[in-house]
Formats: structure tokens, C-alpha cells, sequence
């Protein structure tokens, strides 16, 4: 126990679409009262009622069940929306730069989401796709993985 004091505190949140083929766990050092998950304005967003916690020294693993996940984009074609395709419920965000998968997770569908601050607003619709990158180049869990499970 004395030497995992010295570590920071990760812990993993889990959560899921509303029928639970697909599933997210989410490995942070982030305390969850210090999310404040980051409402998005754009249209699409704003109909999902989406918004959005990560962080740069996390960990995103998605699970889906076969044939479950749906991936959908729109603005600039620069993320891709993770959409259950039974459900319908959006529960992350990626993108790849240099072969790297970034990703941001739907706060309202972690088991936590009730802990968390209340969200603020952000607009990356006024950003240009270059900012947008930089953006979440800095932002976003730097390290997503997919897994498939057989139904
Ligand atoms: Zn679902």
C-alpha cells in the first residue's frame, strides 16, 4: 500500500448506450468532481444533448457488441460519432491524427454521470478543422481502443 500512495489515483469509469451493446470504459487520474463535461452547441450535439469530459493522460476502451456500432459524421468530417445502431444513444467521440485514435466520452453515459460539475458550454463549430485538431490533440483521451464481442 505504501508504494501505490506515491501513484496518482486512476480509476475506471464505466458506462454504456441504453441497451448495452455498447460499452466504454474510461481509465482517468481526473477526480470525478473536477469533470465538467463540455456541452457542445453544434446541431448535431445539441439534439443528442451531448457533453463531453476526457483527459489527456486517460485510457478509452470501446466495447461492441458485433455489428452494434454505428459511426457517423458530420460538421467538418473531421470526428466520428459513436452511435449504438439498436439504440440509437451516442456515447463517444474520435478521431485519428498520426495514427493516433483520440477520443472524448458522452458524460451521460457513465454510471458516474450524476457526480459530475455541471457542464459548460463549448463551441468547436467555430473553430476551423486545423483548430480542431490542436484542439483535441489536447484535450482528448490520446489512447482509444476498440473491442468486438460476439453477440
Ligand atoms: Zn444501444
Amino acid at each position: 500500500m505504501g508504494g501505490a500512495a506515491l501513484m496518482p489515483m486512476t480509476a475506471i469509469l464505466h458506462g454504456s448506450c441504453h441497451c448495452g451493446r455498447l460499452r466504454i470504459a474510461f481509465d482517468t487520474g481526473v477526480a470525478l468532481a473536477d469533470f465538467a463535461p463540455r456541452a457542445c452547441d453544434c446541431a448535431f450535439c445539441r439534439k443528442h444533448g451531448a457533453a463531453y469530459i476526457s483527459d489527456p493522460a486517460g485510457r478509452l476502451t470501446v466495447i461492441a457488441d458485433e455489428g452494434a456500432l454505428k459511426r457517423y459524421r458530420q460538421g467538418s468530417h473531421t470526428a466520428d460519432f459513436l452511435i449504438c445502431g439498436e439504440c440509437g444513444v451516442l456515447v463517444a467521440v474520435t478521431f485519428e491524427d498520426d495514427g493516433r485514435r483520440f477520443g472524448a466520452v458522452n458524460a451521460g453515459c457513465l454510471d458516474e454521470a450524476s457526480v459530475f460539475a455541471a457542464a459548460v458550454n463549448a463551441s468547436p463549430q467555430s473553430l476551423t478543422a486545423e483548430q480542431k485538431v490542436l484542439r483535441w490533440r489536447q484535450l482528448w483521451i490520446p489512447d482509444v481502443v476498440f473491442e468486438f464481442s460476439p453477440r
